[in-house]
């Protein structure tokens, strides 16, 4: 049950038709999302069960970035239909064990309805990542958002053999209220979210050669206390200059070793940074060690944790640090770095809100253009292939004898449930459209699923509405894994208070878990 209310609170939200969620939390913060994950991920969730949707949600998010609702939804369908049949009397374990076999059948079967595609197509990628965005609040935007997606992941793309390689941490996600959505750029380098520390450095600095360091720019305190006393001014002198000299000592360092940008996790001495200033060094300081990463993999510098070990090999190269204003704010650019595998989205859109749903949706994007790249296989969307697969998994079904039959043709019902619910977020007669979609797959029309758009069945690779097949491969793993998983459990028992006790309130298990199926 637990596990059932939570799809049905996404449930209204799949599909370009689907409705949004606002999410506020005890501080009144609000989030604003049609993210599955996202809305997961912000739910206070405390039945156990319930948790374990959550979890295929995040699973979802994690492995393929898109279709987390999808999975969720269909989870819980199967668990539903299980329920039926447990009502006939067919004992659980015969279900999970009907529903193993059908789970694996229909992965086979969503192998085979799939297409191949070229990984480098880039109408064929900015299709999909049309699609992935079609349910967000950018999808508006979304010819512009998709091309963006595109470009930066085969920017990032990398051959290896026969096939790709991307990172999606090559591209860095850097957002900032203000302007419009489509003032978002994509940058051939890294955005940092910082100033440059003095006004008298220069702003801008062509052909930079870029020292990161990990350590404060700062002359080290002592770890212990200790009691000078200063008897005369000169004493009190002396201490300030050699304070001074060490410094010059640290920014002679950086001027050596022919640096003129620095770039520094922790913080930077004022003085620091007058003498910088002087050298016509730019400095930033307090970047994130992410972005230090991202910038060390771009720039091809090394990150130095001790000043004193600066040398010219150590120094990355970027044709241009700049320093910005952005809204209200400045930023630093890092540009055409000697490493172009490193690029940066900056995200723009009217309101912080609508900024960070902007990021999600450009998450998805960049995620199932990722995942066509790994593995260039595509399905129709829609519901198309769920409906397709059903009706495979029926006529194999005809094949086994009684009760396992039954679950597998439960699984195949559950499946619909995705064409199912698309038609009903789209206004439409939800059973007149599933039966409809499935007399279509009946006369072999494979990717006849639902249009959410117009309203009505229709054939969706004609509308050149396609999916990753990895991403609908990933949803039917982890819906039917979680499936099975609550269906084994006959009971919840409060455990004896764990060995590192959680934070907050404790609850027992069975106090939330009144009315476990
Ligand atoms: P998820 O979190 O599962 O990705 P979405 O809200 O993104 O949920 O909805 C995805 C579903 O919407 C998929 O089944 C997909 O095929 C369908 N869909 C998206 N765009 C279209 C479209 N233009 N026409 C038909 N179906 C679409
Ligand atoms: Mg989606």
């Amino acid at each position: 049950m637990a596990a059932m209310v939570i799809a049905e609170s996404i449930r209204s939200s799949l599909g370009p038709k689907g409705m949004d969620k606002m999410l506020v939390d005890g501080f009144g913060d609000v989030t604003i999302s049609n993210d599955g994950a996202t809305i997961l991920d912000e739910m206070d969730v405390q039945h156990p069960a319930a948790k374990m949707m959550v979890e295929v949600a995040k699973t979802q998010d994690d492995e393929v970035g898109d279709g987390t609702t999808t999975a969720v939804v269909l989870a819980a369908e199967l668990l539903s239909k299980a329920q039926v049949l447990m009502d006939k009397d067919v004992h659980p374990t015969v279900i999970v064990d009907g529903y193993q076999i059908a789970s694996e059948k229909a992965l086979e079967f969503m192998r085979k309805i799939a297409t191949k595609v070229n990984p480098t197509d880039k109408v064929m990628l900015k299709k999909i990542a049309k699609v992935a965005l079609a349910s967000k609040l950018v999808a508006e935007h979304k010819d512009f958002v998709a091309d963006l997606a595109v470009k930066a992941v085969l920017h990032v793309a990398e051959k290896a053999g026969t096939n790709y390689k991307v990172d999606l941490d090559d591209i860095k996600v850097e957002k900032k209220p203000g302007g419009s959505l489509t003032d978002t750029a994509l940058i051939q380098g890294v955005v940092l979210d910082k100033e440059v520390v003095h006004p008298g450095m220069p702003r801008r600095v062509e052909n930079a050669r870029i020292a990161l360091l990990n350590c404060p720019f700062e002359v080290e305190k002592t770890e212990f206390d200790a009691k000078l006393n200063v008897k005369t001014p000169d004493q009190m002198k002396g201490f300030l200059d050699e304070e001074e000299k060490i410094l010059r000592g640290m920014v002679e360092t950086v001027v050596s070793s022919g640096a003129n940008v620095v770039i520094c996790e922790k913080g930077i001495d004022d003085m620091a940074q007058h003498f910088m200033a002087k050298k016509n060094v730019l400095a930033v300081r307090r970047v994130k060690e992410s972005d230090m990463e991202k910038l060390a993999k771009a720039t091809g510098a090394t990150i130095l944790t001790q000043l004193e070990d600066l040398k010219a090999s150590d120094l990355g190269r970027a044709n241009l640090v700049e320093e910005r204003k952005v809204s209200d704010d400045k930023m630093t650019f890092v540009e055409g770095c000697k490493n172009p595998k490193a690029v940066s989205i900056l995200v723009r859109g009217g309101t912080e809100r609508v900024v960070d749903e902007a990021e999600r949706a450009i998450h998805d994007a960049l995620c199932v253009v990722r995942d066509v790249v790994l593995e260039p296989q595509v399905v129709a969307g829609g519901g198309a292939p769920e409906a397709e697969v059903a009706r495979m998994l029926r006529s194999y079904a005809q094949r086994l004898s009684g009760k396992e039959q039954l679950a597998v043709q439960a699984y195949a019902d559950g499946l619909e449930i995705i064409p199912l619910t698309l038609a009903e977020n789209a206004g439409m007669d939800p059973i007149n459209s599933l039966m409809e979609v499935r007399s279509k797959h009946q006369s072999k029309l494979k990717s006849v699923g639902i249009d959410p758009f117009k309203g009505k069945v229709s054939d969706l690779a004609k509308l050149e509405v396609y999916e990753p097949l990895s991403v609908k491969v990933q949803a039917l793993k982890s819906a039917g894994e979680a499936a099975a998983m609550i269906l084994r459990i006959d009971d919840i028992i409060a455990a004896s208070k764990s060995k590192e006790a959680p934070k907050g309130p404790e609850k027992s298990a069975k106090e939330e878990g009144e009315g476990e199926s």
